[in-house]
């Protein structure tokens, strides 16, 4: 029986991921697994991993071992390896006999029947990939903590192969998920008080819905849908591949208010000769291309890319382009790594990690200090502007202040409004503080709240985040 069975879930890697981790927790709450937040009350340990890079895998052996500590005190207990590492590692993870159950991305409609499953000495397996897994029906059972911005998946897998990326290998080729189930999970977030859905794909401009009889659904006709739902929603999505980004997309983007305007386009590297190596299919100057259209289109849309420093045969020719390309299109913020190689990859089997550590670092760390100077510079270029800011919750350093996302992405920290607003009560007490005491000549507002809409105007900023006034 494993009814009122507390589950434990720790989740790394990207988004998708913690978008998985929801749909886990929602097909095993059908079968009585309740989810805590505490490793030493539950009855199942596991990890939702990412095997992108080696240091993310690293750190999940290391968690193994944590894991297993538990079991010093509390045999029964068990613990499982979900995801993209256990798609890679499925027989390595299961000869350190410290997991009972491996289960890959694909695999997570088993978990109840696994886990049931499991005795001491019979871990169990599905590593399986699926060419039309899509967790359609399933509602995920939404682990963010604010209630205000929800993951929707709208695709799994990816059909790439980009030389240096594991992720085609570990979450199989690329399905699009019926854009009718994508519509009403995110009418249902909404209803439940969502206030924005973030649409999640490994490149969602692939996105396409096909169905006999019926024309196509591209990823810009289920953005118009989702846009639709109301102008009270707001809808980000991520991540765009710079070859396959479309005009539709683009104008689709800049005909909805509610669509928000930012795009994170990885660029990976400014040469052409790796790009070409890293099988991008596009060239710097494509790239150059497709961000001066986003700027035509949307001259105060937010830009973001993923670089890899350091990747095989790299020569300093080839850095100097990436960071002439950074210097260019000045980007407000950049997720920057050093190349890792991933055993089965085209890269890994093609050509030699030939860039010695130190020059990687060397390199990632130029294009840091420039990229920090970038950031700082599109930061300070909105001081002055006002945006319309959706309120997430109070500030991480200072929970006096709040904040919230502009449109472009940025965060703004701003003052809670005052609730006492333009008159004085003429009996001492500060603004803000007479709720239910209402004076002649002043008006009562509510505080402002998580789910809210504010106007501010920016007044300064650090190179991560604008520091605004209310409007
Ligand atoms: N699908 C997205 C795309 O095409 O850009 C991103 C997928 S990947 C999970 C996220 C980022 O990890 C990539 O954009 C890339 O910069 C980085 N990455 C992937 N493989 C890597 C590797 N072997 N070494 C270092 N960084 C890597
Ligand atoms: Fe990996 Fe390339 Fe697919 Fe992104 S598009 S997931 S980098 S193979």
């Amino acid at each position: 029986m494993t009814e009122h069975r507390k589950l434990y879930i720790e989740t790394y890697g990207c988004q998708m991921n913690v978008n998985d981790t929801e749909v886990i927790f929602s097909i095993l709450a059908r079968h009585g697994y309740a989810r805590t937040e505490s490793m030493d009350e539950a009855d199942v340990i596991m990890a939702n991993t990412c095997s992108v890079r080696d240091n993310a895998e690293q750190r999940i052996w290391g968690r193994l071992e944590v894991f297993n500590q538990q079991r010093l005190t509390r045999p029964d207990v068990v613990i499982g390896i979900l995801g993209c590492m256990a798609e890679r590692l499925k027989d390595k993870l299961l000869e350190t006999r410290k997991v009972d159950i491996v289960a890959g991305p694909d695999a997570y409609r088993r978990l109840p029947e696994m886990l049931a499953a499991v005795r001491p000495d019979s871990p169990q397996i599905d590593v399986a990939l699926s060419r039309d897994e899509t967790y359609a029906d399933i509602s995920p059972v939404r682990i963010d903590r604010n209630g205000v911005s929800a993951f929707i998946s709208i695709m799994r897998g990816c059909n790439n192969v980009c030389s240096y990326c594991v992720v085609p290998y570990t979450r199989g080729v690329e399905r699009s998920r019926d854009p009718r189930t994508i519509v009403r999970e995110a009418c249902e977030v909404f209803s439940q008080g969502y206030k924005e859905v973030t649409l999640l794909g490994q490149n969602v401009d692939s996105y396409c819905w096909k169905e006999e009889g019926q024309a196509d659904v591209s990823f810009a006709d289920l953005l118009e849908r989702v846009a639709a739902i109301s102008p009270e929603l707001r809808v980000r999505f991520a991540t765009s591949n710079p070859q396959d980004i479309s005009d539709a997309v683009l104008e689709t983007m800049a005909r909805h208010e509610n669509i928000c305007k930012h795009i994170h386009l990885p660029v990976q590297s400014g040469s052409n000769r790796i790009l070409e190596k890293m099988r991008r299919r596009y060239t710097r100057e494509w790239y150059l291309e497709r961000v001066a259209r986003i700027r035509e289109l949307m001259p105060d849309c937010g830009l973001t890319t993923d670089v890899i420093a350091g990747f095989c045969s790299e020569t300093e020719e080839d850095h100097r382009q990436t960071l002439s390309l950074f210097e260019e299109v000045g980007f407000d913020t950049a997720f920057m790594f050093q190349y890792s190689e991933r055993p089965g990859t085209i890269a890994a089997r093609k050509y030699p990690d030939d860039v010695d550590p130190a020059t990687k670092t060397r390199r990632l760390n130029e294009i840091i200090a420039l990229q920090n100077r970038k950031s700082l510079e599109s930061y300070r270029a909105d001081i002055g502007k006002r945006f319309k800011v959706l309120v997430e919750g109070p500030s991480k350093k200072n929970p006096d202040e709040l904040c919230g996302r502009a449109s472009n992405n940025k965060m703004c920290v701003f003052p809670q409004r005052p609730t006492l607003v333009g008159g004085s009560s003429g009996c001492g007490e500060r603004e803000g503080t007479l709720r239910g005491m209402l004076p002649a000549t002043g008006t009562v507002t509510d505080p402002l709240k998580p789910g809210d809409y504010v106007e501010v105007e920016v007044t300064g900023c650090t190179s991560a985040t604008l520091l605004a006034k209310l409007v």
